[in-house]
């Protein structure tokens, strides 16, 4: 009783702490500022993640959609050990290369989908998608088309928050922040295949890429960026034949197709990466969180032969690069994490989990009349909450999914509301079939208790 009491003083102490002088990401900051963190990690075991006073809570969204191996994977920490008494750091421009970055950059050309055989490197996501336009931009301009630079990209679709990463991303929110859009980014509706295979009659033909394309002039028009699978927009999968005819698209004006597989890579979605699902592959693909499962920062661009060509026939200098691009004890980090994704089935097992998953959320739809439009692959999951009395989502005021997400926390699972009526689920790879039960049963007890607030 003690030592919990003991622990319990050194959370509040800490919550002090943090209310004073964290300014906390993606967060409201008057809240932080009130009533500080909900909780303070302090370590964790396989799909759990416990608190400073060892409670234990089932990670239901690997944290940020990354911990794919799982948390406590002594492995990692070994490896990063290891690279880190070797040497501190090491700078990768110009001349200057390193062990773990040459030997990982291989190992992605050798997983990678197609001909995607080389990699540039970053620090995270957001810097990979920022660095796939310019790249992008060079191609064309390396190609004598200097006014190629436009990006489309998709409503509802997540790239980021450097400059560029949040213009193109498609969640209004994001925009509204400091005014940071730029210009030159443009968004369509995702999933129109038919628009895209060129049906002008079709009612959404004006949202569609191709419509873009036809307005804006393909002359003016670099890329287009779209996620596998769409992630913090909402889970929104794409219907059969949609990425294949995005991918024809670009292909018929000339426009290269970036895929952001910053969530659905290194096995998210049940195959090493989400366009393995359509067997698409992109002329760039922009990868960071499970390719370290969450262990170190690193991210990265995979770069197609056909643009790698132009690249490395250019004499000047290119001049763009993070300190942190190729990061030693990043890139031994994600060597080590690959390896255990291959070696322990981690792949195999999301595609397993798949139907666990599936058949959990058609038991908690048959039993909840207010659950529905529940979805997955892999374990990407989430389902939407409804007024059953009108039949429409809840009224936002109600904020349904906020509510049914902190019923959950208090049951210990960890999942995170999407805008006001969507839940979503992506737990760590290593999760099993009664893992899955368990986050199940404490989903459907926590709707239970919801209902009986409204
Ligand atoms: N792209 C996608 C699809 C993401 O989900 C995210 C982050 O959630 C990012 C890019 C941005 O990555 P980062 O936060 O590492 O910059």
């Amino acid at each position: 009783v003690k030592e919990v009491s003991v622990l319990k003083s050194k959370t509040d102490e800490l919550a002090e702490l943090d209310k004073k002088h964290f300014i906390h990401p993606t967060s409201a900051p008057k809240k932080g500022a009130q009533d500080g963190p909900d909780i303070i990690f302090s370590d964790g075991q396989g799909i759990f993640a416990n608190n400073l006073e060892g409670e234990a809570y089932i990670d239901g969204m690997s944290m940020l959609w990354n911990v794919n191996i799982g948390h406590g994977q002594k492995e990692l920490a070994e490896a990063a050990n290891e690279q880190m008494l070797k040497i501190a750091y090491s700078s990768a421009f110009k001349g200057f290369s390193n062990v773990p970055a040459i030997k990982l950059a291989e190992k992605l050309a050798s997983i990678a989908p197609g001909d995607l055989n080389s990699v540039f490197y970053t620090s995270g996501g957001s810097e990979s998608n920022d660095t796939a336009f310019k790249l992008s931009r060079f191609y064309w301009s390396l190609k004598g088309k200097h006014e190629k630079k436009k990006i489309i990209a998709m409503r509802d679709g997540y790239h980021g928050v450097t400059q560029a990463a949040q213009s193109a991303t498609g969640i209004p929110t994001t925009h509204e922040f400091a005014g940071a859009s730029v210009e030159g980014f443009y968004h369509a509706t995702p999933h129109l295949t038919n628009c895209e295979l060129g049906d002008k009659n079709d009612p959404n033909y004006e949202q569609s890429i191709r419509y873009l394309i036809e307005k804006e002039g393909a002359d003016t028009i670099a890329a287009v960026i779209i996620e596998p699978v769409q992630g913090a927009g909402g889970v929104n999968i794409p219907p059969e034949g949609y990425l294949q005819a995005v991918r024809k698209l670009c292909d018929e004006f000339n426009i290269l197709f970036i895929a952001d597989e910053v969530i659905c890579g290194f096995g998210r979605t049940g195959k090493m990466f989400g366009v393995e699902n359509w067997e698409v592959v992109p002329d760039l693909m922009c990868i960071a969180k499970g390719i370290t499962s969450g262990y170190s920062q690193l991210g990265g661009v995979m770069i197609s032969d056909t643009v790698r060509e132009a690249i490395v026939n250019y004499e000047g200098v290119m001049a763009h690069g993070f300190t942190y691009s190729g990061h030693p004890t990043a890139c031994a980090v994600a060597l080590k994490n690959i390896e255990i994704i291959e070696r322990d089935g981690i792949v195999e097992n999301a595609k397993a989990m798949e139907k666990e998953m599936q058949k959990g959320l058609a038991y908690l739809e048959e039993k909840h009349d207010i659950i529905r439009n529940s979805r997955s692959i892999g374990l990407l999951a989430a389902f939407e909450l409804y007024n059953s009395a009108t039949g429409e989502h809840f009224d936002p005021s109600l904020q349904a999914a906020t509510k049914v997400v902190d019923e959950c926390f208090n049951r210990k699972l960890i999942l995170r509301a999407i805008g006001d009526f969507r839940v979503a689920i992506a737990p760590p790879l290593v999760i099993n079939k009664q893992e899955i039960n368990d986050m199940i049963h404490i989903i459907d007890e926590s709707i239970t208790a919801f209902k009986k607030t409204i």
